[in-house]
């Protein structure tokens, strides 16, 4: 089945394509002239413990067997056991998979979590897949990488192209071969197996609470708001959603296909996220459409990228006319946009803070899963808020006191604290 809709293609592909990795480098480089660390630290920091790379056999619905490469990124867990999400993607490749999961070691350290960083995935695309191949290729997945993984070694959860219930279907190929039922190999779960209340709309919740935050930093009253969401998938329909709730304006969304724009704003409830119906943004009533190249041009007070990766590169980031970015996907910004962005001035909190509401609330369900103890949603979103509140203020007296970028920041507080657990472990032998 291939998709008969026409994509938009992503304005940066051509021009400014770089990969998680480098940028990742490139970041880690920079935000390393900021911190005062050992050097050999931040060389053990560019590379990944492990990466692990599986053939995985799927028999499709035709009978016809395909065989995809599975992989799983281990880069650091001085903190902890490995965290981050699978991702079931075409551009899926080891090389992505280790920028990814360097970015995840930052954000479990600049929320201050006892987890390193990993990341996974599948290169296939996931709607190419009935749901009985994806059921069959996960299983399958979770069998090659099952000696990698577990509660204390390395904890898998829901990326791009996989949700709960991917989650349930690995947590259940993973206890069927160890002999007993083990909830916190995963994260990302549906309650009923253990999953936490609120983890589906954590990263969507992280980044609306960061998003006010910075609106209230910059001093704009969050009534006067105006807000652009660049995707309305988990993380951009439930950050658009929260900030409407909070009375912001929310003037434009989108997705895959393009976006839908009115300066009055949309009531976001009656707009499909992509779980309600996958690509039907455009399919919403409104007054204009609009590219999702557009889109982040829009003059507003927030722009919200929460789509794809280098969605911001040196070919727009002049003609960005929001006053704050917040990024809710992980890497939309290239360090060449990042620099253009500084020099004008438009602050970029990143996704390292931004979205770390998803791994956060995954850390609260591997607590319930090792208490065997359920929390109500309204626990998870109090201890959410708390958590988020402490990393922004944490992130925010960096910039304040050090003058530095919002990115720096972070990656100077989340550097500071892995640095002093590496220097207190050592490096053995
Ligand atoms: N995939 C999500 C992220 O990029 C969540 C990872 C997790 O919960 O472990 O942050």
């Amino acid at each position: 089945m291939t998709s008969t809709q026409t994509r938009e293609s992503n304005p940066s592909v051509d021009s400014n394509q770089i990969s998680a990795l480098e940028t990742a480098r490139r970041q880690l480089d920079e935000a390393a002239t900021h911190v005062d660390i050992n050097p050999d630290v931040i060389e053990r920091l560019k590379h990944p413990s492990r990466v692990v790379e599986v053939s995985v056999p799927l028999k499709r619905d035709d009978g016809e067997v395909e065989v995809f490469t599975g992989y799983r990124a281990q880069h650091d867990n001085v903190r902890g056991p490995y965290k981050g999400g699978l991702r079931y993607h075409p551009d899926v490749t080891a090389e992505e998979c280790v920028g990814l999961s360097m970015w995840m070691t930052w954000k479990c350290a600049v929320m201050d979590l006892p987890f390193g960083g990993g990341k996974g995935g599948v290169a296939v695309d996931s709607k190419d897949l009935s749901d009985a191949e994806k059921e069959r290729l996960t299983r399958r997945f979770a069998d090659e990488i099952r000696g990698d993984v577990g509660p204390n070694q390395d904890i898998p959860a829901p990326d791009m192209g996989t949700d709960a219930r991917t989650m349930a279907w690995f947590m259940d190929a993973y206890s069927m071969q160890q002999g007993e039922t083990i909830p916190g190999v995963v994260t990302g779960k549906p309650p009923v197996v253990g999953g936490s209340y609120g983890r589906e709309e954590a990263p969507g919740r992280s980044t609306a609470i960061i998003t006010r935050e910075a609106i209230d930093y910059y001093g704009k009253d969050i009534t006067e708001t105006t807000v652009a969401v660049q995707g309305y998938g988990s993380v951009g329909a439930n950050a658009a959603r929260l900030l409407d709730e909070w009375d912001a304006t929310i003037v434009a969304v989108s997705d895959v296909n393009g976006g839908i724009y009115d300066s009055n704003g949309f009531d976001t409830h009656t707009v499909p996220s992509h779980k309600e119906k996958p690509e039907g943004v455009r399919q919403h009533e409104a007054p204009n459409t609009i590219s999702n190249r557009d889109l982040l041009e829009l003059d507003v007070d927030v722009l919200i990228p929460a789509a794809v990766g280098n969605a911001i590169t040196d070919d727009n980031a002049d003609r960005i006319a929001a006053d704050i970015i917040v990024e809710g996907a992980n890497g939309p910004t290239t360090p060449r946009a990042d620099g253009i962005l500084n020099e004008r001035g438009i602050p970029v909190i990143p996704d390292i803070l931004a979205n770390a509401g998803g791994v956060t609330v995954s850390y609260f369900e591997w607590l319930q899963n090792i208490n065997r103890r359920q929390w109500s949603e309204k626990r998870v979103n109090n201890e959410l808020e708390a958590e988020m509140l402490s990393a922004w203020n944490a992130v925010r007296e960096k910039v304040d006191v050090e003058s530095l970028s919002w990115r720096d920041a972070a990656y100077v507080v989340a550097l500071s604290r892995i640095g002093k657990a590496k220097e207190s472990r050592g490096l053995w032998p």
